[in-house]
């Protein structure tokens, strides 16, 4: 009787999981695994809140393979010695597995792969990084021909999704422990964890009564208002699938009411495309996570200020909506898209720190961490990236609030010391006349901060550093 081993790491769901119809479809037993490698677990990059959710989605994958006639064994150590004892345990003779394009996951699974017969099956994202290449055969490094080559390739229907099985024979008994995760499951979080979660997630976004899918390509820069779909946590952990949030933003195309519906629709999509294009890039430059990808901005000479880091680290920054969304992030593990480019921004160009260091922080706090998204965000941000937005382009804080928290409701959410500042003043309070300070009871300097950084300063100075970054890098 032939026994297997599906080994779960970034796909904790039933449905329309490939690695998991293989390996029931290859033999009679199939035994769920779940290894806490303490290489990840203990990394400085991985915060509280997303080993949390982790955890807790852990949980909720036991609960659901209960009700199929299975059970996840949760064993800790190093995968290929947890595999290579749980196999023998157990007489399985092959590992399935979702294939992680990221370098970590590569690496690891060279080394298992030498040591056991380790099948990886599909991948987490929907496009093999080896699959969707130029005519020349090397990678794309510009988002829109890949999005357009992405598009060709994939045109997804209901049939492609692998439907949750009925019933997984596991063999009850052997050695768990779930004790592993079990100080994270009080944590309270934003987000519930698992895949019934992921599934409601979704359903809500494209639901046609909502209908936030269709109005997405106009709504999504708000901070304010919540259009977008907030599944970057499930697909980071693979609580859903990727492909059935593609297949998902097509069929809604195809139905879409009207053309700006479709556009929508389409916007989404996009979004989803750019999660691929990140991944490919990590997948073929994985040096990307230590420095610049373009070579003529590796030698930027930040300023790199310690008391100006914490300023924006904790959300006292002086401005408003770089510190909402910082607080947002510290409060709920997850930011507005619009958040992290203004933060991001702020922290590079206006405060001239290094972009690793933002990189770094928000990868620690991000549930949705994930090396190819957080990095492909900081680099865009940055402008030292693939498809960068040039690096002179220098989001101003004071705009984008008022373009994209008009009334500053999202300020006033998070930054409840301004939530009686007339709307006038909300992007720039220090400009509030004294006595709109006291009647607003925020005093500039004391109840919230005077803004560190003269922004066209600030504006200035990055253009310096990257003129003489760039005429360096090119000698
Ligand atoms: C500096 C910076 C850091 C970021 N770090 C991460 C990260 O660690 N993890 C992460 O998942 N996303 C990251 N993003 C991308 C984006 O901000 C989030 O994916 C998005 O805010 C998640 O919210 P949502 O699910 O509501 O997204 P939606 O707008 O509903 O988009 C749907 C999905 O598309 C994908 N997506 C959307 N935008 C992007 C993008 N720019 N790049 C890659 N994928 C995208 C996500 O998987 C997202 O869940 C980062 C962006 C920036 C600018």
């Amino acid at each position: 009787m032939t026994k297997a081993i599906w080994w779960v790491r970034r796909d904790l769901r039933l449905k329309d999981n490939q690695a998991l119809s293989e390996a029931i479809s290859s033999a009679k037993v199939v035994i769920p695994v779940f290894i806490s490698d303490p290489k990840l677990v203990n990394s400085s990059r991985v915060g509280r809140k997303r080993l949390a959710f982790l955890y807790q989605g852990l949980q909720a994958l036991n609960s659901e393979l209960k009700e199929k006639r299975s059970n996840l064994v949760l064993r800790e150590g190093q995968p290929v010695e947890v595999l290579k004892q749980l196999m023998a345990e157990i007489g399985a003779t092959v590992v399935f597995a979702e294939a992680d394009f990221s370098p970590f996951a590569c690496q690891r699974d060279d080394q298992v792969s030498r040591e056991i017969p380790l099948k990886l099956i599909g991948g987490s994202s929907i496009s093999h990084p080896e699959a969707l290449l130029k005519k020349d055969g090397t990678p794309y490094l510009v988002y829109s021909p890949f999005m357009r080559a992405w598009k060709s390739m994939y045109k997804l229907d209901s049939s492609q999704l692998f439907p949750v099985p009925e019933s997984i024979s596991t063999p009850t008994g052997l050695e768990n422990d779930f004790e592993i995760g079990a100080r994270h499951s009080d944590t309270q979080l934003d987000f519930r964890a698992g895949e019934s979660a992921a599934q409601e997630a979704l359903a809500k976004f494209i639901s046609a009564a909502n209908g936030d899918i269709y109005r997405y390509a106009e709504g999504r820069n708000r901070l304010d208002l919540e259009f977008t779909a907030r599944l970057s946590p499930y697909l980071r952990f693979g609580m859903i699938s990727a492909q059935e949030c593609a297949f998902a933003a097509q069929e809604a195309m195809r139905r879409a009411p009207d053309e700006a519906s479709r556009e929508g629709a389409e916007t989404w999509l996009n979004e989803l495309i750019w999660r691929e294009f990140y991944i490919s890039i990590l997948y073929h430059f994985p040096k990307v996570i230590n420095e610049s990808f373009r070579s003529d901005l590796r030698n930027i000479h930040w300023i790199n200020d310690r008391d100006q880091y914490s300023a924006w680290q904790e959300g006292r920054t002086g401005y408003p909506v770089v510190d909402a969304s910082m607080r947002q992030l510290l409060a709920t593990g997850w930011m507005h898209n619009r958040g992290r480019m203004i933060s991001a921004s702020f922290l590079v160009k206006d405060l001239a720190i290094d972009w690793r260091w933002g990189e770094k922080f928000f990868m620690h706090h991000l549930i949705d961490g994930d090396p190819a998204a957080n990095n492909g965000g900081w680099q865009w941000t940055a402008g030292t990236g693939t498809d960068a937005t040039p690096y002179f382009r220098i989001f101003n804080p004071i705009l984008q609030g008022k373009k994209f928290d008009p009334q500053g409701r999202f300020i006033k959410k998070w930054l409840p010391e301004l939530s009686a500042v007339p709307t006038k003043y909300i992007h720039s309070p220090w400009k509030m006349p004294a006595a709109v300070q006291e009647s607003s009871e925020c005093i500039i300097g004391q109840d919230y901060p005077q803004p560190i950084v003269d922004h066209a300063f600030a504006r200035d100075r990055i253009l310096e550093i990257y003129k003489t970054a760039r005429q360096t890098g090119r000698e």
